[in-house]
């Protein structure tokens, strides 16, 4: 049975079609700057790439060019192939815990949720406006990132905040990335051959947050009312004193939402370093590889001091931060079993894993540097056989939390 995965942007809409229930994927896209001329249609089918630039006007588009290449290409025959459409959708607030089959109800409240994600939940809706038009038959699914957060206590999601504010705009934290979280919550689960298990996950991408989970239920995590809160990221800063808004205000004449934009777009990595998001340019410079379009910038050893102490200093307030929350979660959780790496920066950087896991050594962490250093984006464990607590890297994916949603959801349709 063939089930798309969407996940819609203001801009951009990436997809991926699966065969279920085996899992595999048929075909996988995106197309970027939806509402431009020039957006970017990419295709990725067995191994191979296929990159174009196209006029795309709207999402309606967008998805019909998709579905008519589907059939150009002759993976479908027509669309009533397409039984399932599953959508990522970022905040589902308290009302959603699970994945739920997408009806008129369900339109109005992720339009009404849009307060406390202005950026994300139009967007997703966009998304399942277009393929409900362009395929009304298939059955329609929503995939809530706060879904596996529900599961905190009020003592942990609450704030200490006017107790009015929660009761009438819903002030708390619900956490993001939940699709990912229980992913690799539950991989683990799968690898270890038990359920009754203390874990904590760092999905550590470009947007990063932490959860702890126990015997399978998420008990904490880092992200809160929005994906600012927790620790540094690419771009965000995480946590910062509030009074910091204010004081910033006052001092650079900016409104609240121009402080805040600079807290989610332009802090963390990029707010430290001046130079990048990217944590393989910060890994980089601070080994004096300097991006060549930055070469005429960072020209003299002085210049190239400084970029790779700040590369280094922006790296080690996140690794910091990382390790304040695993160590809080640690007593949380009454201990740890797993601490498991995922997403770009989690798979892929030995050295983010390396530099978490050696602050942990208090805790009786052991990591195997050669296996640490050999595997990315592999499922794989990197402690020795004397480290007190594993540690795995776990390859996320999201699209396919989704795909078995929609999956399971099909025979209530
Ligand atoms: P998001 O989904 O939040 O946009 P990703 O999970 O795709 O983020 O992670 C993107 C980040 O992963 C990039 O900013 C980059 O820093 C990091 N990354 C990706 N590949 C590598 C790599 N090979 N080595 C180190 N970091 C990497």
């Amino acid at each position: 049975m063939k089930i798309i995965s969407v996940n819609a942007g203001s801009s951009s809409l990436k997809f991926k079609l699966l065969d279920m229930p085996n899992e595999n994927v048929i075909i996988e896209g995106a197309i970027e700057r939806i509402g431009e001329e020039t957006a970017i249609y990419t295709l990725k089918k067995d191994g191979k790439k296929d990159r174009k630039i196209v006029s795309i006007p709207n999402h309606n588009i967008a998805v019909e060019v998709i579905l008519d290449d589907l059939i150009k290409m002759q993976i479908i025959k027509s669309f009533d192939e397409i039984k399932g459409v599953g959508h990522r959708v970022v905040q589902g607030g308290a009302l959603y815990d699970k994945s739920v089959l997408i009806d008129d109800s369900v339109i109005q409240n992720i339009e009404k949720l849009s307060s406390l994600a202005p950026l994300h939940n139009p967007a997703n809706l966009t998304g399942i406006l277009a393929f409900k038009k362009a395929i009304p038959m298939a059955i329609t699914v929503a995939v809530f990132d706060t879904a596996f957060h529900q599961t905190m206590e009020e003592d942990v999601f609450m704030y200490a905040t006017p107790y009015e504010w929660y009761k009438k705009y819903g002030v708390r934290k619900y956490g993001f990335h939940g699709s990912s979280h229980r992913f690799v919550s539950e991989k683990i689960a799968e690898v270890e051959g038990r359920k009754d298990l203390r874990i904590v996950v760092c999905h550590i991408g470009n947007g990063a947050s932490i959860s702890a989970v126990k015997n399978g239920k998420c008990i904490d995590t880092t992200m809160g009312l929005t994906p600012l809160e927790g620790i540094p990221m690419g771009t965000r800063s995480g946590n910062v004193d509030p009074t910091v808004l204010e004081f910033v205000a006052r001092n650079e004449n900016k409104t609240v939402p121009e402080i805040i934009d600079i807290l989610n777009k332009k802090s963390g990595y990029l707010g430290i370093t001046s130079y990048s998001n990217d944590s393989r340019d910060l890994e980089d410079a601070t080994d004096y590889i300097i991006n060549d379009d930055k070469k005429s910038i960072y020209n003299t050893k002085e210049k190239q001091d400084e970029l790779a102490k700040l590369c280094n200093l922006a790296l080690n307030i996140q690794y910091k931060r990382v390790v304040d929350y695993i160590g809080s979660y640690y007593i949380l959780l009454g201990g740890i079993d797993v601490i498991a790496f995922t997403a770009g920066i989690g798979e892929n950087s030995s050295r983010f894993r390396h530099a978490i896991l050696s602050r942990l050594s208090v805790l009786g962490v052991v990591v195997d540097e050669e296996t640490n250093n050999k595997y990315r984006s592999t499922l794989v464990k990197i402690t020795t056989n004397a480290s007190k607590i594993k540690s795995y890297i776990v390859p996320t994916d999201e699209e396919i939390v989704i795909a078995r949603d929609v999956y399971s959801l099909i025979k209530y349709a």
